[in-house]
């Protein structure tokens, strides 16, 4: 690493804070008039003082920003779920170790056949997705599986898995052209996260709130971080990754950063978060977010229904999941017992495809152009 490493700082978020919770309208109104938003303007869209004139406004900045610097093509991806066993015990989620839920590995035949089935719909970028377990992120085992994906047809291939070291990230992205890093926080408040997070390795949040700075030293190209809708108070947490965003920003800029937004959705044996997020806050967020950093690319995934993607991806998304499942093995045939979460907007990539079409947009099945 650069030998700079990000901190979470309570001071600093607790002003934003209370600027946030303090904006009165006439500091809005000066912040949707400005050129360039600094990190107190960014605070100051989150106020509880923001009307629906005002939000009107913010959503119509944010898609104007993003056909400015990244036109209308909309870059589509699919996750492929190949272990869902899991060492930890995330409240929030099915896969947790505590959950009596069936569990499964696949083979490298079987994770080459789902990785063909979803070729055959156009993809050609591809998200592996695993819980943690010493097998599912040894890199020894996983470097294979990516040259496997690439044989198979994909030329991008980025992994959600458990926190790795920056060497193995090395090994992955030297031996095995690792494109992509997902990694996200779930909270950067730490007293929630060590609630949230009751036994296992990701109990050690520094770990994991370094995890990017890995990544990106270890030269991966993409690296996309987010954390949790509705498990704490979102504004907070929408603090804490802007100012997350900017530093690696800063201190990494070789490698792209993204954000992604997944909002917390039940799944067999585990209820929904303690703060639900509303719709309206969902795309305040990602308005505002927009807003302060006018080039990162952002991601949503099939978390949310048909009707509020087809309503949000032009205020400010340029990556898009769909098809998605989110059990191993969930694309040869329908495994809902296996599954992660539910999956909402349960369309076909062609469907989706086709919305974006009519909508105008131009989807994007390849990574690399
Ligand atoms: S969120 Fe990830 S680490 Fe936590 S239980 Fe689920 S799969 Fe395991």
């Amino acid at each position: 690493m650069n030998g700079s490493s990000f901190r979470t700082d309570n001071d600093l978020t607790q002003r934003l804070y209370d600027r946030a919770m303090n904006a009165t309208a006439a500091d809005i109104a000066a912040v949707l008039g400005a050129e360039h938003l600094s990190l107190d303007d960014f605070a100051t869209l989150l106020s509880p003082a923001l009307d629906d004139a005002h939000l009107e406004k913010l959503a119509a900045e944010s898609a104007r920003l993003t056909r400015q610097r990244f036109g209308y093509a909309l870059s589509l991806y699919i996750p492929l779920y190949y272990d869902n066993r899991c060492v930890n015990r995330c409240r929030y989620c099915g896969f947790n170790a505590g959950n009596d839920l069936p569990r499964v590995r696949l083979t490298a035949d079987e994770l080459r056949a789902e990785a063909q089935a979803i070729r055959q719909q156009g993809f050609t970028s591809l998200l592996l997705v695993a819980g943690e377990h010493p097998e599912s992120s040894d890199p020894e085992i996983l470097a294979p599986l990516i040259r496997d994906m690439h044989e198979v047809g994909f030329r991008s291939v980025s992994i959600e898995i458990a926190p790795l070291a920056e060497a193995d990230y090395r090994t992955l992205f030297t031996d095995a052209h690792l494109d992509g890093l997902y990694i996200y926080q779930e909270t950067y408040d730490r007293a929630l996260y060590a609630e949230q997070h009751p036994g296992g390795p990701k109990r050690d949040f520094d770990k994991r709130l370094a995890t990017p700075e890995r990544g990106a030293a270890a030269g991966i190209p993409k690296i996309g971080i987010g954390f949790l809708l509705g498990l704490a108070d979102w504004r907070r947490d929408a603090i804490e990754l802007a100012r997350h965003l900017s530093f690696l920003q800063k201190h990494y800029w070789q490698s792209e950063f993204s954000i992604s937004f997944p909002r917390i959705r039940g799944a067999v044996g585990v209820a929904g978060g303690p703060s639900p997020v509303t719709d309206r806050d969902f795309i305040r967020l990602l308005c505002a977010l927009r807003l302060l950093f006018p080039v990162t690319p952002m991601s949503l995934s099939t978390r949310e229904s048909a009707e509020f993607r087809d309503a949000v991806i032009p205020l400010g998304f340029t990556n898009l999941s769909a098809g998605s499942s989110t059990a191993p093995g969930g694309y040869s045939a329908k495994r809902p017992e296996l599954a992660q979460f539910e999956v909402v907007d349960d369309r076909s990539p062609a469907d989706v495809a086709a919305m974006l079409k009519k909508k105008g947009f131009d989807p994007i099945w390849k990574d690399w152009e």
